[in-house]
């Protein structure tokens, strides 16, 4: 049975977007008949806090979401990541990089540089004596994918087909992290992931996940990537907007389900304002219903 996922990063309470963004997931997944699963992505032991997967998960269930087998931890899936890793570079496209962010910065900033946010390939071609010095400078390298495609066409089924640069992703931090890139791929492979349902945000960088995807040898993966929540000035949905998550909600005396009616409301259910459960939204349910544009929040 093919799988699809909700995989937030347990850095902070989910905010409204957020829950939506999960709803869809969830929609998508039970209106095709796919197991639904739920995996953290707590890579990063600095931000990630198990009383925020805590709360995560209790205001997924507060809005009547559930899921299928017990959640996934990424900080539990080194092995696959160290696996994935061994791979690559037995494939011979891995690289050390020793840049720092401002070096990347700066490197793009300039007037003939590479485009904004891709890696410029700075070390890519490093010689021997270049490799040696900067490995005796004790600066730690991050590890790079040396990616052989200059650009990947996203065919989302919601946003349709756009066509983004492939990135030098990290695959291993210069911290020693497995790289949200590389566990993210890696995680939608073995999890028997079909369909990823996420923010568009991260449409850009499904370009070089697929790419990573292809020198794996993974099977592609089919993409529905949901509009952000805004502010009324276009900003992302964060914490200071006022009451943007559920808690804040509650606080003011909304329920789960009066939340989970706003959201299925906003998405154009015309059954929104009456709906208890989200399974009740199931048979109205399709991609093509979904708005394209964000979602403007006004707590
Ligand atoms: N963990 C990411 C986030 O919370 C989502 C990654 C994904 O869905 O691929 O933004």
């Amino acid at each position: 049975m093919p799988n699809g996922r909700f995989a937030p990063s347990p850095t902070g309470a989910l905010h409204l977007g957020n829950l939506r963004t999960a709803l869809v997931a969830w929609l998508c997944a039970r209106s095709s008949g796919s197991r639904f699963l739920v995996r953290m992505e707590d890579l990063d032991p600095m931000v990630s806090r198990r009383e925020h997967e805590v709360g995560q998960l209790r205001d997924l269930r507060d809005i009547g979401l559930d899921w299928d087998g017990e959640v996934v931890r990424q900080s539990e899936r080194f092995g696959l990541y160290r696996d994935a890793l061994t791979r690559l570079v037995d494939l011979g496209v891995v690289y050390e990089c020793f840049c720092t962010r401002r070096e990347i910065f700066e490197a793009t900033q300039a007037p003939n540089g590479g485009t904004s946010g891709v890696y410029p390939g700075t070390c890519r071609n490093l010689t021997q004596p270049e490799l040696g010095d900067l490995r005796l400078s004790g600066r730690p390298p991050a590890l790079r994918l040396q990616a052989s495609a200059r650009e990947m066409s996203v065919v989302d089924r919601l946003v349709g087909t756009k066509t983004f640069p492939v990135d030098d992703i990290v695959l291993r931090r210069n911290d020693g992290l497995y790289a949200y890139n590389l566990a993210v791929v890696v995680d939608d492979h073995e999890q028997g992931i079909e369909e990823v349902v996420r923010g568009d945000d991260l449409l850009s960088s499904a370009a070089s996940q697929m790419h990573l995807g292809d020198v794996l040898g993974y099977e592609r993966m089919q993409y529905v990537h949901v509009p952000l929540a805004v502010t009324a000035a276009g900003n992302r949905l964060a914490k200071r907007d006022g009451a943007v998550t559920l808690s804040d909600r509650q606080a003011l005396g909304e329920s789960g389900a009066d939340v989970l009616r706003r959201i299925a409301f906003m998405l154009g259910f015309v059954n929104g304002k009456q709906v208890q459960h989200p399974s009740e939204l199931i048979e109205q349910f399709s991609i093509a219903m979904l708005p394209t544009k964000p979602w403007i929040f006004q707590a």
